[in-house]
């Protein structure tokens, strides 16, 4: 079969020949009907030999942590799922045995380290496959008759959001402000997340106009450009008191500073981007009781209400298509800040 890997350190992913792999016991083999491009992908291809093997990233690996497909072949012993079933795949891969992942916490899974356990495409063979393993029919969700190309994304770039915003709801009521950094994969669904459960007024940030147009098209009320005027200009818009939650889907030097900037008293924010940037917590450097989060992915039943989300028609993933031969150019296409929502491989 063909595969999307990342072979060599510091070099574009190359599209090889492998063979299609067995499911072992307990496992599914899925043939693969989409998988979304992130970003984290980008940052994982940035790391030096050193920081690479550190994080214990095999090479090659197949790429793809956001995956769907139809089940292929079963492993001995599996019964929950059959073969010919649509799936989507939850990607941050637990133990299901600790407390964290006994609650569906499997991002939070205490033995994954000390088990090897590795989400698929960030340390295990990936999406970008005509077929993929997944480790146990407990990480896959029925995707019923979504399409799977559009809604591949959700596992990830919606599913990370929605784990974001979630715990945000209470203090995003009627009368209030939430910020979006970054227009992005991720961002321009959460932006659909925050329109669809909250009654927040939505500003978003980026620092190219046509991610602020896409904001506009799916929802934004408020866009403007990222730069050293814009926390004076948010701060503006809410009388001087800031917003109630910021969620930060590019977590750099400049915009975790501007999140903290214009958070008002007792605010939430989200850093969900990796992008190097760290924030001084202190007295005098932030507004009273302003809670900062660092998310990782989400919750095994957050997915399933992801899904229904897009079921109910309130969220909407933008995406741009490419087969698997062209997907080094998506990651190209990705470097360049030329994508308008997701990429979307499909083999
Ligand atoms: P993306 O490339 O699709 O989107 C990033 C967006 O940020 C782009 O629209 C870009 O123009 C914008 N941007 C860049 N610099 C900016 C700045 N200074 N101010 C405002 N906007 C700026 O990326 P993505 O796939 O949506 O991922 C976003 C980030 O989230 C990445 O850092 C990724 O690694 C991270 N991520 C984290 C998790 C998690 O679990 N915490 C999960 C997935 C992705
Ligand atoms: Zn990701
Ligand atoms: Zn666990």
């Amino acid at each position: 079969m063909k595969a999307l890997r990342y072979v060599t350190v510091g070099a574009a992913p190359e599209v090889v020949e492998i063979p299609i792999p067995k499911p072992g016991p307990g496992q599914v083999l899925l043939q693969v009907t989409a998988g979304g491009v992130c970003h984290s992908d980008d940052y994982v291809m940035g790391l030096s030999a050193e920081e690479y093997a550190a994080a214990g990233y095999p090479l090659p690996m197949t790429l793809g942590h956001e995956g769907a497909g139809i089940v292929h072949e079963l492993g001995e012993g599996v019964s929950t799922v059959k073969v010919g079933d649509a799936v989507a795949v939850y990607g941050p891969w637990g133990c299901g045995y600790c407390r964290n992942c006994s609650m569906g916490h499997e991002n939070y899974c205490t033995n994954a380290a000390e088990l090897g356990i590795t989400p698929p495409g960030l340390g295990t063979d990936g999406s970008m496959a005509e077929y993929m393993i997944v480790d146990d029919p407990r990480h896959l969700v029925p995707l019923g008759d979504l399409d799977p190309v559009k809604n591949v994304s959700l596992t990830d770039a919606g599913l990370t959001p929605y784990h974001a915003i979630k715990r945000s709801l209470p203090k995003l009521g009627a009368g209030t402000h939430a910020v979006v950094i970054g227009s992005g994969g991720l961002g321009h669904v959460g932006i659909q997340i925050l329109k669809a459960l909250s009654g927040a007024t939505v500003i978003v940030l980026d620092v190219n106009d046509e991610k602020l147009e896409l904001a506009k098209h799916v929802g934004a009320d408020i866009t403007m450009i990222s730069d050293g005027d814009a926390a004076a200009k948010i701060l503006e818009l809410t009388d001087g008191k800031g917003v109630d939650a910021v969620f930060d889907f590019v977590g750099a030097k400049p915009t975790i500073p501007l999140a903290i900037a214009v958070a008002a008293s007792e605010a939430d924010v989200t850093i969900v981007g990796i992008g190097g940037g760290a924030v001084e917590f202190g007295f005098g450097t932030i507004k009273y009781d302003v809670a900062v989060r660092i998310p990782y992915w989400g919750y095994r039943n957050e997915l399933i209400e992801v899904l229904d989300l897009a079921r109910a028609g309130k969220i909407d993933v933008e995406i741009q298509q490419y087969s698997l031969d062209d997907g080094p150019k998506a990651y190209a296409d990705l470097a360049s800040s030329s994508i308008r929502g997701r990429a979307v491989i499909v083999p």
